[in-house]
């Protein structure tokens, strides 16, 4: 068995109310997401192409990218389509563990990628990791 790693990150701002005062202020991450797949076969010792898994993984973190992350029931929705700022709304409270779990299956859903293992940075000191 072959596992490959792939790194990605993009930037963008939200909030957590659940999180405490200072996760409950509006602020944004870097954040890094690393993606561990587990292949069982190659072809020419090749498992995929590393450009391959860009092409379906990116487009999947990177519709996020510079964008402020929302809760679905936070009162922050009605300010931000008054106002008719982009957003992504989510159907959770955005905190790290809730956007692993979140990516690991939007990425399994979405591409035919065998994927076994996430991990989300919002900090430099604190990584969230999702195995399924
Ligand atoms: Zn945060």
């Amino acid at each position: 068995m072959i596992k490959i790693e792939k790194k990605y990150y993009f930037y963008a701002g939200h909030r957590n109310k659940e999180a405490g005062i200072k996760c409950g202020r509006l602020h944004g991450h870097t954040y890094d997401v690393k993606c561990v797949f587990e292949f069982t076969e190659m072809n020419n010792g090749v498992t995929v192409l590393f450009g391959d898994i860009d092409k379906e993984v990116e487009p999947i973190i990177k519709h996020y990218d510079h964008h402020f992350l929302v809760y679905e029931e936070d009162p922050l929705v009605e300010a931000l389509e008054a106002m008719k700022e982009p957003f992504r709304k989510l159907p959770f409270e955005t905190s790290a563990e809730n956007m692993a779990i979140w990516l690991f299956n939007r990425i399994k859903r979405e591409t035919e990628l065998p994927i076994v293992r996430i991990e989300i940075a919002e900090t430099k000191s604190s990584n969230v990791i999702y195995e399924e």
